[in-house]
């Protein structure tokens, strides 16, 4: 499949599209055409473009309407006969954009001088050099510290002041004391307070751990198996799509580069400005040491949680280069759902599945 520009490009071409394309694959001849064009060989599936054009003039060839349906043909026809294509589109409509407003840079997409390279919000990162991101040591809140204390306060005096018995359950030894019962409200109280403000720290622990081995597991080789072998299996599907998808250095992109951070970090972003590294699983750059065009987060079934959308893919959100997810088919609904509720907005979701020689992604809308 591939993404086609249909009518409402005509007499519109601002070429948002073309800086939103991270292999550079939607074209036109200015002064000459009056609509651009997708390359449907080179075109990559990511769907940046998409919601980079103001008139709505970008689609999926699956979704392109009966009416637009000429498009599809008109855009691939343009890459092998330009002068086909225009015959094909048949408009009177006059080019927007000139050759000169293009040869004077008029776009500001792509330039490669000094001031672009200065104003990069991005910076590569020497991997060898950095301390790779750890768990964060759970800290216990101020409420919590005070609610702990009232429990194992009110719990001691339990264990060593009963008081005087007032219950005394029948056909048994068993005296409840006075002590007891008056405190027994105030160790659930503090328990729940305790579990309330802790929780998020427990989802921030799970969520940092989502791929490590938990030690207790080590020494059971039936879950180490397991465990070993569901990592293996997302290391498999993570190169798997950037192979299939993002193959770069290519004969049509030989600048562009695709870095894959598993199993081993080759490539982490940094945000200008902030002390935040991330380490996609994929990224792919314009050129080496250039800026991050894509960056693309693979989910299995069992890294896909709650915790992974909070304290993960939020983390990915960077300015210019889109977030493309992968997930199993079939759980594209509840990924959008984790998605949702983590505030994770500038995001495209695919499904992935494995079939017997290739594994299969999809575009989901
Ligand atoms: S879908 Fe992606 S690769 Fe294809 S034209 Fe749009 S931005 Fe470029
Ligand atoms: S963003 Fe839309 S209107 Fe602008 S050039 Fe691309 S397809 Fe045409």
């Amino acid at each position: 499949m591939t993404f086609v520009i249909t009518s409402p490009c005509l007499g519109t071409q601002d070429r948002a599209c073309v800086d939103a394309c991270p292999v550079d694959c939607i074209h036109f001849e200015a002064g000459v055409d009056a609509m651009l064009y997708i390359n449907p060989v080179d075109c990559i599936d990511c769907g940046a473009c998409q919601p980079a054009c103001p008139v709505s003039a970008i689609f999926p060839e699956s979704e392109v309407s009966e009416e637009e349906s000429r498009f599809i043909n008109i855009n691939s026809l343009w890459f092998e006969d330009a002068a086909a294509a225009r015959v094909e589109l048949g408009t009177d409509i006059e080019p927007v954009v000139s050759a000169e407003e293009v040869a004077g840079g008029a776009s500001g997409s792509g330039s490669e001088d000094g001031l672009v390279a200065e104003e990069l919000p991005y910076q590569q990162v020497d991997v060898t050099q950095m301390n790779l991101p750890s768990s964060p040591t759970p800290v216990l809140s101020p409420v919590s510290v005070v609610a702990l204390l009232l429990l194992s306060l009110s719990l001691f005096t339990m264990i060593m002041f009963p008081g005087p018995a007032v219950i005394k359950p029948a056909g048994t030894t068993l005296e409840i004391g006075l002590t007891i019962i008056l405190l027994a409200p105030v160790v659930a109280l503090m328990t729940i307070i305790f579990i309330i403000h802790q929780w998020s720290q427990l989802g921030n622990f799970s969520a940092h751990n989502s791929r490590d081995i938990s030690p207790w597991r080590v020494d059971v080789s039936d879950w180490r198996r397991s465990e070993d072998s569901r990592r293996a299996d997302l290391l498999d599907i993570v190169q798997s799509i950037a192979k299939e998808r993002f193959d770069f250095p290519n004969v049509d992109n030989p600048d562009m580069r695709t870095y894959v951070n598993l199993p081993e970090p080759q490539m982490a972003i940094e945000v200008q400005g902030g002390s935040r590294k991330i380490l996609p699983d994929i990224v792919v750059l314009d050129r080496p040491g250039g800026r991050p065009k894509l960056i693309a987060q693979v989910e299995s079934r069992e890294t896909l949680t709650r915790e992974q959308a909070k304290y993960v893919w939020s983390e990915l959100q960077v300015k210019d280069a889109p977030l493309l997810l992968y997930v199993p088919s079939g759980l594209a609904a509840q990924a959008k759902d984790y998605a949702r509720s983590a505030g994770v907005k500038n995001v495209q979701f695919r499904t992935w599945r494995r079939q017997p020689d290739n594994i299969r992604v999809r575009e989901v809308r």
